[in-house]
């Protein structure tokens, strides 16, 4: 789950486009856990994706950069590809804060690790990364970490130096 409406894009992440050997489909509508999200969350923001089993819902039909394209398939993995597990995933992600911490740094770090591929400029990259500690210690998610906490983690987890 990721909102593709990110105020701080990085220049050159539409070049060296990746090799897909996952295979996922996109469907412009709304995932099927939608009523769950919402008595979750509350009001949900406009162009936000959503990942279950091995397909990325899209209702706003936005573009999906190709940073957003490896965050979300870092939870296709995570649910296994499969529906069943996608229910399982979906259910703890509403309930459980530490769980959902836990599975969108991951996907986060894997974002910003792919992102790191084309820039190399310390305080560009800097930026996108409190850009997407905002994201994840915010609403989206349900507040449930400190934005520099989000930062460190996301960091740590990246493995990039
Ligand atoms: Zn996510």
């Amino acid at each position: 789950m990721a909102i593709t409406a990110l105020p701080f894009r990085m220049a050159g992440d539409r070049r060296d486009r990746p090799i897909y050997r996952m295979t996922y489909e996109v469907k412009i509508e709304k995932p099927p856990i939608w009523n769950d999200i919402c008595f979750a969350f509350g009001i949900i923001p406009q162009k936000v994706l959503f990942t279950y089993g091995g397909t990325i819902y899209n209702p706003d039909n936005v573009k999906i950069p190709d940073d957003i394209i490896e965050h979300e398939k870092v939870h296709m993995e995570q649910q296994n590809h499969n529906v069943n597990d996608a229910a399982l995933w979906w259910g703890k992600f509403l309930r459980d804060p530490a769980f959902r911490v836990d599975q969108e740094s991951k996907a986060y770090a894997v974002q910003y690790r792919f992102v790191c591929k084309f820039v190399t400029d310390r305080n560009q990259r800097f930026n996108f990364r409190m850009e997407l500690a905002r994201l994840l210690s915010g609403p989206l998610y349900g507040n449930s970490i400190s934005q520099k906490d989000a930062e460190k983690l996301i960091y740590k987890l990246s493995g990039v130096k």
